[in-house]
């Protein structure tokens, strides 16, 4: 008999997480009017909110961080980390910060200036927000396939060069100050950009004298599907397969919060040593001196090693197969969800599952609320809300997709709990003709308002 798949890994701790009852998470949702942010994580079960920063560490990483060297200048911990990215990743030169957000934050405010247009594969929400904050444009250049959630392709992340290239020839170089291309591409649902789409965008940078920026916070996982799913890799190592994709960019922005398995960190790297002294300023004055900016020695230290196991096949190949694992029994039930399986979550395509609630009652939300009240399990809305308001007009956007992301934390949960998680759903699943109204907004910040967003439902 053929042995089933298990974990790579085996359990040394525990964290009691604590069940609730239908009417205490009535209360507590309209407590934090209706936005699953607003929730203390003791009010739910299991937390599917973000994969970020929410990940086990192991018993290496947790090592690590005990010999973390704390110096100001120069600590062994920055050495340990810069060794890591030299050797895994191949960029000569980087500054430490505190996350993504604040590498996109040290890069941009050097490179940006008013009107850029940013041409991408559906920017990350931090990554626009840092955008269009600087007055910038951030041009959505993803392959049209991947807003047709039922499509099975293998690299449905993947940036369009026919666009890109049309987005390149209306504007002038100067005004470009980077192409971005997100891997795996979250925001179409953690879905893969091929090797072959990552060089080609390459060469149509290069041709027009444009930098390449890849956003990397999923790039581990990105290198699995290379693997698993294009010709010619099926023999390469993970690490192999990860030095050829960012040899082909010229910055690399990291959360590592991601897949370098931290609880805290990220970094800007680059190609170019002038770009890397021109960004230290912003890096001295946001983050902190160079060779730690906004990270503690113990956490450069756990990151180092992490990024490390977060290449290993093994490892990745846990995580990738848990979350088909939960696609499957999706699958079982008959429940709409952005196919195939990303490589860290699973999207539920809300509109095929709410028909009946109006795009301005916040589909995606409103499934979040009831999956919550359903069983304690906190997912996150990646809609209309997430995509705010459009900048000039003020009006709402509505993307082509209404989605439900269930995030899944790496080494965290088992497969029982995505059983309970595919049960839930599909309780929701068979009652959603009774769900015909959403919500509205009561409060919201002008940029990136789903964190603080309040809402109150339209019954
Ligand atoms: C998480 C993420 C970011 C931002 O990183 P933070 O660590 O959350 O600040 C940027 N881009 C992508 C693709 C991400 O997944």
């Amino acid at each position: 008999m053929e042995l089933p798949f298990s974990e790579s890994f085996r359990i040394k701790m525990v964290e009691p997480i604590r069940k609730s009852t239908r009417e205490e998470r009535e209360r507590w949702i309209r407590e934090a009017h209706y936005n699953l942010f607003n929730l203390k994580s003791d009010e739910v079960f299991i937390d599917l909110l973000t994969d970020s920063g929410t990940g086990a560490m192991s018993d290496r990483q947790w090592a690590a961080l005990m010999q973390g060297d704390e110096s100001y200048a120069g600590a062994r911990s920055y050495y340990n980390m810069k060794n890591a990215i030299r050797d895994i990743l191949g960029f000569d030169f980087f500054l430490p910060t505190h996350q993504g957000r604040a590498a996109e934050n040290v890069l941009y405010s050097t490179i940006i200036n008013e009107g850029d247009v940013l041409p991408g594969n559906s920017h990350f929400d931090t990554t626009k927000g840092h955008i269009e904050f600087r007055k910038a444009h951030a041009i959505d250049c993803t392959i049209d396939e991947a807003a047709d959630t039922q499509l099975e392709i293998p690299f449905k992340g993947n940036l369009d060069p026919v666009k890109l290239e049309k987005v390149l020839n209306e504007y002038p170089v100067e005004r470009i100050p980077a192409v971005v291309l997100t891997v795996t591409n979250n925001t179409a649902g953690g879905q893969p950009v091929s090797m072959a789409n990552i060089r080609e965008v390459s060469a149509v940078c290069r041709r027009h004298g444009v930098r390449l920026q890849i956003d990397s916070a999923r790039f581990a996982e990105n290198a699995y599907f290379i693997k698993t799913r294009e010709e010619g890799y099926a023999d390469k190592s993970i690490k192999e397969i990860v030095r050829e994709m960012f040899s082909y960019a010229d910055i690399m922005t990291m959360s590592s919060k991601k897949d370098a398995i931290v609880n805290m960190g990220g970094f800007v790297a680059f190609r170019d040593e002038d770009l890397w002294r021109r960004c230290q300023m912003y890096c001295i004055m946001n983050e902190g001196f160079i060779t730690y900016g906004g990270m503690s020695g113990r956490d450069m230290n756990a990151l180092a090693v992490g990024l490390d196991e977060g290449t290993e096949f093994d490892y990745l190949q846990t995580r990738v197969r848990q979350v088909e694992y939960l696609g499957a029994k999706l699958d079982e039930y008959g429940i709409p969800y952005q196919r195939p399986a990303g490589g860290h979550a699973i999207f539920i395509d809300a509109k095929k599952v709410l028909t009946h609630v109006p795009k301005e009652e916040f589909i995606a939300q409103t499934l979040a609320i009831e999956l919550y009240l359903e069983a304690g399990i906190r997912g996150v809305e990646i809609g209309s809300i997430l995509a705010d308001r459009d900048p000039e007009t003020r009006e709402n956007r509505y993307p082509a997709l209404e989605l439900l992301r269930l995030a899944i934390p790496r080494r965290t949960y088992t497969n029982n709990h995505m059983d309970v998680i595919a049960a839930a759903l599909k309780n929701v699943y068979d009652r959603r003709e009774q769900i015909t109204r959403g919500y509205r907004i009561t409060r919201e910040f002008p940029i990136m308002r789903h964190f603080t967003v309040e809402l109150e439902p339209m019954r």
